[in-house]
């Protein structure tokens, strides 16, 4: 599944949308380079779950837990990462649970440590906008990209 998004406001509504598509939780990789706007995605699907505190980027802390009125989500921002183990010292193991939802920045820093995803999303340029290249990985992802196109 494709989607142009022609400016930040169509990312952050575009993720609010992607929240209502979840269930049961999941996992999400979010693939592009920095400033493609892979939080301003996350900002979304938080601001989707019903969060209506501030949303930082991770880039230092890796991870931020938030308790939602649609579950817990994790945002990870695994950029600074240098070794995928640093991630085992964070318990991240406990994050994946089935009602969990982990958006996850630069997932291949964490290769090897991570579960694998529900859903790939790919951000690159379009314009002065962005493309989305949404590609389902398990049954999970696959029902939230139906969810999307309905
Ligand atoms: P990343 O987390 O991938 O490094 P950010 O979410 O921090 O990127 O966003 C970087 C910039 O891209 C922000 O200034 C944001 O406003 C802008 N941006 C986000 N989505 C879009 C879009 N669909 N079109 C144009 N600009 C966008
Ligand atoms: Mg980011």
């Amino acid at each position: 599944m494709k989607q142009v998004l022609a400016d930040e406001q169509a990312m952050a509504a575009f993720g609010a949308a992607l929240a209502a598509s979840v269930t049961e939780g999941g996992v999400i990789f979010l693939r592009g380079d920095l400033g493609m706007g892979k939080t301003t995605l996350s900002r979304g699907v938080l601001r989707g779950c019903g969060h209506t505190g501030s949303v930082k980027s991770p880039t230092y802390t890796l991870v931020e837990p938030y308790d939602t009125p649609s579950g817990p989500v994790f945002h990870f921002d695994l950029y600074r990462l240098s070794d995928p183990e640093e991630l085992e010292y964070l318990g991240i193991r406990d994050y994946f649970t089935e009602q969990a939802l982990c958006l996850i920045e630069w997932p291949d820093k964490g290769d090897g440590v991570l579960p694998s995803p529900d859903l790939e999303i790919q951000i690159e340029l379009s314009g002065t906008g962005r493309s989305l290249l949404l590609t389902p990985v398990t049954q999970k992802g696959q029902a939230m990209v139906d969810n999307l196109s309905n």
